[in-house]
Parts: C-alpha cells; structure tokens; sequence
C-alpha cells in the first residue's frame, strides 16, 4: 500500500504516525463567485503503528500559496502551493486554556473568503495558530484585493507616517494595504496594530517560523469579522432583511482577551 506523505494524528495511538493509503478519492471545481479553482482529496488511512483505521480529508484552492523563499528585504520570492489537512477522528485540543471559537454565519461573504475563514477557526480551535495566522494574512490580503485597495502609507517604529521628499511615502505591500483599509475608514489604527502582527507571520522564514501568540489570533479574527460584517453584510442592501439576524461582532480593539 502507499505511504501517505507527511505524518497523521491516530486517535489509537494518541501522536503523529506513519499511515499507509488505503483508499484514495478527489474532488475539484471552481467557485461560483471568483471563479477560483478548488479540490479536495479525501483519504481512507490506516496507522502503519496500531492499524487503527481514520479518515484524512485534503482541501486546497487557487489562492492558497505560501512563501516558500525570501530575498534579501524579507519579501517572499518564491511561493508553493499547500493543502489544509483534516483528519478524523480528530486530535483533541489540550484542555488547558481551551477557548472554542464559532464560526459566525455570514451571507454576503463571497466563497474563497468564507472557506479560508472557515479554515482559521477550524484551526484555532485545534491550536494550529501558525496556519490559522497564515490564513488571517490570506484573508487580508484577500479583502484588499476584493476593495480595490493597492497601497497605504508605512509608519516608522515611533509610529510615524514615512515620508521622502516631503510626500507621504506609500507601499503596495501588504504592509501598505493594512493601512489603506485605515485610510478607507474600514479599519481603526489599533486594529491595524493587529493585522501588521499577523502580516509579519509570513515574512519569517521556515526555520525561525515563531508559533503566533492566540490572543493576537484571536483578536484578527474578530476583526476579521468586523470586516466581513462592515463591507459585505451591511453595504449589501438586497440582504438586508437576512442581516438583522447576524449580531454585530464583539469587537475588542485595542482591549487584549486573556486567555
Ligand atoms: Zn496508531
């Protein structure tokens, strides 16, 4: 039988083992929305340790590429296709300052967001903040692209906007897009604080990726939500009989959640 590629969680035996593929099935199409080209492997696996037998589910679509080398500013360069990897039955969250996040119901959110947030709190809820952070950075960039915003102004370490030549000095990296979505009023600049943290979650290279700290997870996603709710539910007004029922999210700001 085939070796699956990387390590998976068996439920028998409690870690990370070798499993050999015991039956293989794919699915793909394309997002009605953007037209974004999705597939999803699901995998019948079985521990080459115990035998115990689980299921392992693959989910990949067209947006997600990560930064797999960097050039000498820190700016990614070279970037590799990766898939989120689900099994079941699942590794049980340590219980110790567990939080479980809900996904909240939105309805004007177009497909690939809702799927990459769907994804970051599957993710958070299993303590896998590294890839819920990269999935932020994703939905960041993502919402930017979706409002047409192409650049901002960058702030120095005192906070300052940098300026050259006495002009306001703008960036059309992600760094200057986080500030664009101040500039459009969509974001407070605490909020941004917050965003620029998860931005610099796919600027560290692989051998010195930090593992992101959960409430700076926590507090992107409920401005994440903030988002969502702001521009797709609220200014769409054909919903708006569906919106009344979504509650406004809780949006802490600058108050940090201890968890
Ligand atoms: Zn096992």
């Amino acid at each position: 039988m085939e070796k699956y590629g990387e390590k998976l969680y068996c439920y028998s035996c409690k870690k990370k083992t070798n499993q050999a593929v015991v039956y293989k099935h794919s699915v793909e199409g394309d997002y009605e929305t953007d037209g974004y080209n999705w597939s999803t492997n699901y995998f019948i696996v079985q521990c080459l340790g115990c035998d115990y037998i689980s299921f392992a589910e693959e989910n990949w679509n067209e947006s997600m590429f990560r930064p797999s080398k960097f050039d000498e500013n820190d700016e990614p360069c070279e970037w590799e296709p990766y898939s989120i990897v689900s099994t079941y039955p699942e590794q049980e969250p340590s219980r110790t300052n567990r939080i479980e996040l809900n996904k909240k119901e939105f309805f004007n959110v177009p497909g690939q967001l809702q799927d990459l947030y769907g994804q970051v709190i599957h993710n958070f809820n299993l303590e896998y903040l590294l890839f819920a952070g990269i999935g932020l950075r994703m939905i960041s960039e993502a919402i930017c692209k979706d409002q047409k915003i192409i650049d901002g102004y960058v702030l120095d370490n005192n906070g300052n906007k940098v300026m050259k030549n006495g002009d306001v000095v703008r960036s059309q990296k992600l760094v200057g897009k986080i500030n664009g979505l101040v500039e459009k009023h969509l974001i407070t600049p605490n909020q941004a604080d917050v965003l620029h943290d998860i931005r610099e979650i796919g600027n560290s290279t692989a051998h010195d990726i930090e593992i992101p700290i959960k409430k700076t997870i926590r507090l992107a996603i409920e401005i994440i939500e903030h988002i969502f709710y702001t521009i797709y539910e609220l200014q769409s007004p054909s919903k708006i009989s569906s919106v009344k029922s979504i509650p406004t999210p809780n949006i802490s700001g600058v108050t940090v959640v201890e968890l």
